[in-house]
């Protein structure tokens, strides 16, 4: 991993490289094994050796009695013209790959003590058609040193660079004060007004002031040595990973977990696209979209973009008699895409709640209409339908948790798991005891509730669309309103924009949460058709329900844009692919000893052992391979983001396959 800061400037010939320069030779005379390294350099000569950065002959000038065989190779991408370098590469015929560029700094600054990552110009200096500095910042990680020349407009300049870099989540290590010009009397009190302006406004240390050094290259060593003293704290490292990874375990609770002896947990540092990355830099394939959420991707600009708006505006405020632009715009937009007839829309903070609120509606429902025998659910087993005691009551009765909680839970009615696969012939018999069961107690069910044709958490099943289309005629004959919980298949997943369109049927009363916020906020919804809606609230009736965070702001601005990178329509064709992939790269498991079923729906790929897995030694396992997949019971599943490339899924296949062939998956004897 790298260590290191990145140095970047508040404009080009700012003295950048010379203050580089400097902090490298006095890192070096500290005693550390230190490099400066070039990302990209402009305006190069063509000399007999290639092109030559004269940035570098001056880092190789400072460092002379440290390097005396000659400065190490420090540039990553060289060019001739002396321009911005998304126009330099252009004219070179070349495009700059933030990847590769990565890449290249870090091969070359790896095993250093400290790299000094000299960046191109300022902050926002694009590198190629969509990228910038900033993004090349935030992708190394490393703190930022901001240097300055002390001139007219630094203050401006200064501050404005401080919170960009700020808002790319880095860490601002400190502003050095250049000086490339001879003060004169008449400006020497607005130099040091500049000084004074940018540690109060910035709230930033300076780390030096280095005044007007004219022929003279190198700035005074004292100066420079305090410099490194103050950037030495920084630059340690992740000392305090294992520390934190020991609080972790011993005081913070995980999903499903033992608080004496819990499973491993890896930290993360920050994410982006479809990768996680981890302290040491690792970067992780991630094949989870953290549990069907992150449907775009990590880290997404324009998500980011309307989060960091929407905190500018407000972060939150009451929905009890108060409304705003980030509820009615999501509102606008989840009825617009939801199947016809769901036209009003209670914001949940989370998915469990908005089942609970499901469950309300539909007894409240049945209330106001005067059918007050109807209290119970119907639902099949081998659901899940969140945590909370409603939620539970429906979940798979053997694979949940009802025998902890028998005396708590309200008992509803179970039919067997639909058994139709989603990609066999339709079995009507599949339908049959279901039928019978719910016959049986017509007269008291309130609702049907079911997830529309994947069944997740509870066993990760698909089943045929002809069944939950009986589901709804059997709801229609008995008057029973029918609950789609949409919460993990909602937004494309399965290849419709909703799963109950496969079946070309609308339900009652939809829960929608996980990906709704593209994996950015806790953030869930319950739909309702104008029906159930009206007949609540007649005479008189208010649906009892209002969580403190309702229409929270924050994540309803993230959701509608959100909303809107969906409604660009890619969504379809990256699912597609991603369903051909996925089967490309899963087939081969089939012929595997241990694998019962390898099964695809849309961006959604399973592999069933014939027994429960080594979940530890397979999470171990997968992180060796740069993927992160979190396999449960006998599961190996996998649920990318959108943008995920066919080479990204051939690694999550691979892994899989390799996992089960050699063995990682069995339980420890
Ligand atoms: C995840 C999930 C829930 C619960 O959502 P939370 O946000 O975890 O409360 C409910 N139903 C289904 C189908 C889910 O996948």
């Amino acid at each position: 991993m790298m260590r290191g800061f990145f140095i970047t400037g508040t404009d080009t010939g700012v003295g950048k490289t010379r203050v580089t320069a400097a902090l490298l030779r006095a890192m070096l005379d500290a005693g550390k094994k230190a490099l400066a390294i070039k990302a990209v350099q402009t305006g190069c000569l063509e000399t007999e050796e290639g092109l030559c950065a004269e940035d570098v002959d001056v880092y190789a000038r400072f460092t002379r009695d440290h390097f005396p065989d000659g400065y190490p190779d420090a540039c990553c991408k060289k060019f001739v013209p002396a321009c911005s370098p998304h126009l330099a590469a252009k004219l070179a015929n070349d495009v700059i790959d933030l990847d590769e560029l990565v890449k290249g700094i870090r091969s070359k600054g790896d095993g250093y003590d400290v790299a000094l990552v000299e960046g191109a110009g300022g902050a926002a200096v694009p590198l190629n058609d969509t990228e910038t500095s900033l993004d090349l910042m935030q992708r190394l990680g490393l703190p930022v040193i901001i240097v300055a020349d002390n001139k007219l407009g630094m203050i401006n300049h200064t501050l404005m660079t401080v919170e960009m870099v700020r808002n790319r989540g880095l860490k601002v290590a400190g502003v050095v004060i250049n000086n490339t010009t001879r003060p004169d009397e008449e400006d020497e009190f607005l130099r040091e007004d500049n000084v004074k302006t940018i540690t109060e406004h910035g709230d930033v240390p300076i780390l030096a002031d280095i005044q007007f050094l004219g022929d003279q290259t190198y700035p005074k060593h004292r100066l420079l040595n305090r410099m490194v003293r103050a950037l030495e704290s920084l630059c340690t490292g992740p000392v305090a990973s294992s520390d934190d990874i020991d609080f972790d375990r011993d005081h913070l609770w995980h999903p499903y977990t033992s608080a004496t002896n819990p499973l491993v947990t890896t930290k993360v540092k920050s994410a982006h696209g479809t990768r996680l990355v981890l302290e040491d830099g690792t970067e992780l394939m991630d094949g989870m979209a953290s549990w069907w959420c992150a449907i775009h991707g990590y880290n997404h600009p324009e998500l980011n973009r309307t989060a960091r708006e929407q905190i500018g505006r407000m972060s939150h405020v009451m929905f009890g008699g108060l409304t705003h632009d980030p509820a009615v715009e999501l509102g606008r937009s989840l009825i617009g895409m939801a199947p016809d007839g769901l036209d009003h829309c209670f914001l949940a903070d989370s998915g469990s709640v908005s089942v609970e609120v499901a469950i309300k509606m539909a007894l409240q429902y049945m209330q106001t209409s005067g059918q007050t025998e109807r209290t119970r659910l119907f639902t099949v087993r081998g659901g899940y339908h969140g945590d909370t005691c409603g939620c539970m009551s429906v979940c798979d009765p053997d694979g949940g948790m009802h025998h902890l909680f028998s005396g708590l839970l309200p008992k509803q009615i179970f039919a067997p798991r639909p058994t139709c696969r989603f990609d066999a012939e339709y079995d009507p018999a599949s339908l049959e005891e279901a039928r019978a069961v719910f016959e049986q107690h017509a007269h008291e069910i309130a609702a049907i509730i079911i997830e529309p044709i994947v069944q997740g958490a509870g066993g990760m099943w698909f089943y045929h669309p002809e069944y939950l289309h009986g589901l709804r005629e059997l709801a229609d004959e008995h008057g029973v309103l029918l609950i789609l919980d949409e919460i993990a298949t909602g937004f494309g997943r399965t290849g419709k924009l909703f799963a109950c369109q496969w079946a070309d049927i609308v339900p009652d009363i939809m829960c929608v949460g996980k990906a709704l916020s593209g994996g950015y906020m806790t953030l869930a919804a319950t739909l309702a058709t104008d029906k159930v809606a009206r007949t609540i609230s007649a005479d008189g009736g208010v649906l009892m329900h209002g969580p403190t965070f309702m229409g929270n702001p924050l994540a309803c601005a993230v959701a509608k844009t959100s909303l809107d990178l969906l409604n660009r329509n890619e969504w379809q064709e990256q699912v597609s692919n991603i369903e051909g992939w996925l089967d490309e790269s899963l087939s081969p498991c089939r012929e595997l000893a241990d694998v019962s079923d390898v099964r695809v729906l849309g961006a959604i790929g399973v592999v069933e052992l014939t027994d429960p897995s080594n979940m530890p030694k397979l999470q171990e396992f997968f992180i060796e391979q740069g993927v992160w997949i979190r396999p449960f019971g006998k599961l190996l599943y996998v649920m990318p983001p959108y943008i995920v490339s066919r080479d990204d899924v051939a690694k999550l296949g691979n892994a899989i396959y390799h996992a089960i062939q050699s063995g990682h998956h069995l339980e420890v004897q």
